[in-house]
């Protein structure tokens, strides 16, 4: 067993070594660029780019010629909200979201809002559901986009994504959703789901960094989306920019690879994290598992051990790598704006850890992690006792470190 055990696979999962090996010969072997359709070295390059479309293609369920490859998902998102907002702009300026999405949907919309579009934020229940009435009833004639993330990365809870499709179609108002966490996790199919818009990216199922993909529906109905980066016309006219081919054919493998071998693996991992938090509620009282008990990722386990900052636990863990929210919240230190749109109060809301699981996790680790977590816990609880705790932590909650010692 090495230490770190690494459980923060929903943040970023290693490359996998056969995703490697597809890249390498694509750094400096074939190394042209494809849209050099005059030689031969541009050649190899176009080719190779458009078998990895025709890949994703086959894991997402669209056509080819609907995949835009991107630098990552925030890139698809940011193309698939605005460009669809400014493509329709005279269509209407409604746009539909939900409180719990990814910065890069609540950034991007915050972005809109600033430039004349409105957008409505569903809220989510106590197990961070969106309600279907509600957004059938938000839906207006000026509505132009609806965005819903398939799974969180912070919760693992996972939309009615069958049933959000269906609404939009029926309302002929396009469906985007954010599939960062869901592909390769999940059956994800655009058709079968009538999504859309669809981003992704290949750093969350064991490919590289800085590659991801957008699929754009061409068919059944088109959706009407202009570019955000201009120049050359490449990924038809949708992102220009020269491909990165070694990112793209790992992107592509990873899909192929996280998409064959799901059932297994989703099967091994659901029950790695029902023995987490199984074990961690057996050992430890006031273990409160965030998000909903099912409809769930299979990775992802995000807990809260009343009474214990999430930021303590984990710097006195040095052997585990987790995280207390999503990696853009846990830097700052703020309250997850998930786990407050779930109503879950600040206090408890400071306790939270969340767990996410991945491919080179084992039964072992697991066990040593449980160990490791009820130790550090039972020890920061009887350092601090509770009402101490308590005043302190209503006292002050932005206070780092309070029962750190
Ligand atoms: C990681 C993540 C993103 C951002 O993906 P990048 O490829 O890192 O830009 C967006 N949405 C969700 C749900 C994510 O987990």
């Amino acid at each position: 067993m090495t230490l770190p055990i690494y459980l923060d696979n929903n943040a970023t999962t290693p490359v996998d070594a056969r995703v490697l090996e597809a890249m390498l010969p694509y750094f400096a072997e074939n190394f042209g660029n494809p849209a050099s359709v005059s030689h031969l070295p541009g050649d190899h390059a176009a080719e190779a780019v458009e078998l990895a479309r025709r890949q994703l293609a086959e894991v997402l369920g669209g056509r080819a010629n609907e995949i835009v490859f991107t630098s990552g998902a925030t890139e698809s998102i940011n193309l698939a909200i605005k460009g669809v907002a400014r493509a329709n702009a005279e269509e209407g300026k409604h746009i539909i979201a939900c409180l719990t999405e990814h910065m890069a949907v609540l950034d991007t919309c915050a972005y809109l809002e600033q430039n004349g579009f409105e957008i409505t934020y569903l809220p989510v229940g106590g197990h961070g559901l969106i309600d279907l009435d509600r957004l059938e009833a938000g839906i207006r004639p000026d509505t132009i986009l609806v965005s819903i993330m398939a799974a969180n990365n912070e919760t693992g809870v996972l939309q009615p994504i069958d049933e959000i499709g269906r609404i939009c179609r029926s309302k002929h108002v396009p469906f985007h959703t954010d599939a960062t966490q869901a592909v390769g996790k999940i059956p994800i199919d655009v058709d079968r789901m009538q999504i859309d818009l669809l981003s992704c990216s290949a750093h969350k199922i064991y490919g590289p960094k800085g590659v991801g993909a957008l699929f754009i529906r061409k068919f059944g109905p088109r959706v009407r989306c202009e570019p955000i980066i201009h120049g050359g016309g490449h990924e038809g006219g949708f992102r220009s920019g020269t491909l990165n081919v070694p990112g793209i054919v790992g992107l592509a493998k990873a899909a192929q690879l996280a998409t064959d071998e799901l059932p297994r693996e989703a099967a091994r991992l659901t029950s790695l994290r029902d023995r987490l938090v199984g074990g961690l509620q057996a050992d430890l009282d006031e273990v409160h598992l965030n998000g909903h008990p099912t409809k769930c990722l299979p990775n992802t386990a995000n807990l809260c051990f009343a009474w214990v900052e999430g930021e303590s636990l984990l710097q006195g863990l040095a052997t585990l790598a987790a995280s207390t929210g999503s990696a853009c919240s846990g830097a700052n230190n703020k309250t997850s704006h998930v786990l407050k749109a779930m109503s879950i109060p600040d206090l408890l809301a400071k306790t939270a850890i969340r767990f996410s699981l991945g491919r080179f996790n084992t039964a072992e680790e697991i066990e040593y992690t449980i160990g490791a977590v009820a130790e550090q816990v039972r020890r920061l609880r009887r350092v601090s006792p509770i009402d101490e705790l308590r005043t302190m932590m209503m006292k002050n909650t932005n206070q780092r470190g309070i029962i750190h010692t």
